[in-house]
């Protein structure tokens, strides 16, 4: 079996990639050319090696080629990631994920063709930021520019009540897709479902129904 992985960058955001993959059983081959980033990495990744991704010989003598999906998270080296992804791509890896420095950096990215562009600061600035808004938000997931998945705190104003007589769908266009309740998650509720003061609620919809949902719904007068 060929490998799964390959983390091309051990800083914080790849280690805890590789470390994440590794404790689930994943084949991961761990790339830095940091000496010491590499040492760390030695008893945690099935395979983890020296080197500079920039060096397309390099990568090739690695067998990079035979491995599923490459993860590139080089942080500050914007050149070194792009130059990495365009050789990752032209040596024909089916899934490249890159973490993207900047919006500049994240539209070359997809440009040169990788599969997948994460920004890590910024979708972690903006769940904050909803939960700085409301309390009642406890986790916000961006699924494009005018859409989210929330997750909500029910309040008082809900409690009670059925999803049908709340008719969320009908009033505000969004949909509670999931609940919340203590240990127990009620994936699609039933509509006969009553919501507790206590739920949490997950609702997926667009983002000005969602905020017409929160300031009709959740929060309190
Ligand atoms: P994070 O933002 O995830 O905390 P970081 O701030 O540690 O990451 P950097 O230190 O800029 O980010 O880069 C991450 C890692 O990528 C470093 O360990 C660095 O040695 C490695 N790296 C940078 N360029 C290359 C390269 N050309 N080949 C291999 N590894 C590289």
């Amino acid at each position: 079996m060929g490998r799964d992985f390959a983390v091309i960058g051990l800083g914080r955001f790849g280690g805890s990639i590789c470390k994440e993959l590794s404790r689930e059983g994943m084949e991961v081959l761990a790339i830095d050319r940091d000496e010491n980033k590499v040492n760390e990495f030695r008893d945690i990744a099935a395979h983890a090696v020296i080197a500079d991704s920039t060096d397309e010989i390099v990568l090739k003598e690695l067998g990079i080629r035979n491995i599923d999906h490459v993860i590139v998270a080089i942080g500050d080296n914007i050149q070194a990631s792009m130059l990495t992804t365009l050789m990752l791509k032209e040596l024909g890896i089916k899934k490249i994920t890159v973490k993207a420095q900047n919006d500049y950096h994240e539209k070359i990215l997809n440009k040169i063709g990788a599969d997948h562009v994460i920004h890590p600061e910024r979708d972690m600035g903006k769940r904050i930021a909803h939960n700085i808004i409301s309390n009642n938000i406890l986790d916000y997931i961006e699924l494009s520019d005018d859409h989210s998945v929330v997750e909500v705190k029910a309040g008082s104003k809900m409690s009670g009540q059925t999803l049908t007589e709340l008719d969320v769908r009908a009033h505000y266009g969004c949909n509670i897709v999931a609940i919340k309740r203590g240990k127990d998650v009620i994936v699609s509720p039933v509509a006969t479902e009553a919501i507790k003061e206590s739920d949490i609620l997950i609702v997926i919809g667009a983002d000005k129904d969602i905020t017409r949902f929160e300031k009709n719904l959740v929060l309190e007068d």
